[in-house]
């Protein structure tokens, strides 16, 4: 259920219906837009219809969601959410790009991966310190040490972070050095973990799992939202098919299909998403042509070195040719980038 607040409606008259949600043991979230307040109300539906607060003083309406995702649904919110991550709006009209090496190696490669991917316009620098590799003989990640190169990299050039946990331990070490966690594909329906980053309260990247439907994704993200993190921005980053040229299939479809869905942020991860270098600026140009707020795209200093993705990641020169291509894409589509 929503609770529509009548516009302008005072703070008291919106605690009041908190405080009788809370009573009667349902949570209430307050969803705060420009011109009015709605309270996300979520439990026993029975209990809802019964406790009259379609009477109480403020309340415009009371709106029943069909959906199984509530707090992130359209019906909860029509306006779109932008997430600030450090001095960076997702979800506004500048399409918002993440870019750096799928792994940190070393402080030499995250300065130079900051400094490349700052010149070409990106605003959060990413890198992977937990690696969730297939195989236990892969790199793993270079854990708190590289927590501490990407941040002191992205310091030098005014950059905000984004990196990935894959359990409670990394994320309370992430927390320390980094603006956003991400979830990634495989730790999608971990739910205890997606808890965890919804009560920490940060910037969340939620990544769509390999195989996950657009609902199980929407899913995922109510359960960071049920704890009271509204900062949550979704990835596509293709989905396990029969296809075995690329590493993955790229669902652009589902860019339009969930932001009519939920008003959460939707990004593009074209490098996981095709596995190969030279389809990640076409993929790029479409995803933003399909109304997508952002991309994430893996860039590396010297892509042949790579300890981890080299095949689908850009050097700094084929990085900033894209984000020089994205402009007039954006720009057909009313964004900037
Ligand atoms: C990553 O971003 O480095 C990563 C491992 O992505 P995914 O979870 O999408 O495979
Ligand atoms: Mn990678």
């Amino acid at each position: 259920m929503i609770i529509v607040m009548e516009i302008n409606c005072p703070e008291e008259q919106v605690d009041a219906v908190v405080g009788k949600l809370e009573q009667h043991g349902l949570q209430a979230h307050l969803i705060r837009g420009v011109k009015r307040i709605v309270i996300g109300a979520v439990g026993d539906k029975g209990s809802i219809q019964t406790m009259g607060i379609e009477g109480m003083p403020g309340v415009m309406s009371v709106v029943p969601i069909m959906k199984p995702f509530k707090l992130v649904s359209r019906e909860a919110r029509g306006e779109n959410s932008v997430v600030r991550v450090g001095n960076v709006d997702i979800g506004g009209r500048q399409i918002a790009l993440m870019a750096g090496p799928c792994a940190v190696e070393t402080a030499d490669q995250m300065y130079a991966a900051a400094e490349a991917v700052k010149s070409s316009g990106a605003g959060i620098l990413r890198g992977g310190a937990f690696k969730p590799r297939t195989s236990p003989y892969s790199f793993q990640g270079l854990e708190e040490e590289g927590l501490k190169m990407m941040s002191e990299a992205a310091k030098k050039f005014g950059l905000a972070t984004v990196t990935e946990v894959i359990d409670l331990q990394s994320l309370d070490k992430a927390l320390k050095y980094v603006d956003m966690v991400q979830i990634g594909a495989r730790n999608m329906q971990n739910f205890r973990l997606l808890q965890a980053v919804g009560r920490a309260g940060c910037p969340v990247l939620l990544k769509r799992g390999l195989s996950a439907t657009v609902e199980e994704w929407l899913m995922a993200a109510e359960y960071i939202a049920s704890e009271g993190n509204a900062g949550i921005v979704l990835c596509e980053r293709g989905i396990r098919t029969f296809e075995g040229y690329t590493r993955n299939t790229l669902d652009l479809s589902a860019v339009p299909l969930v932001k009519s869905l939920s008003h959460l942020p939707v990004v593009v991860d074209p490098s996981h998403a095709t596995g190969i270098r030279a389809l990640v600026g076409p993929m790029s140009l479409a995803a933003v042509a399909a109304g997508a707020d952002g991309l994430l795209v893996e860039v590396h200093p010297d892509p042949q070195r790579a300890l981890c993705d080299g095949k689908q990641s850009l050097s700094p020169g084929e990085f900033s040719r894209v984000a020089e291509e994205l402009k007039a894409v954006a720009a057909a589509v009313g964004r900037a980038a």
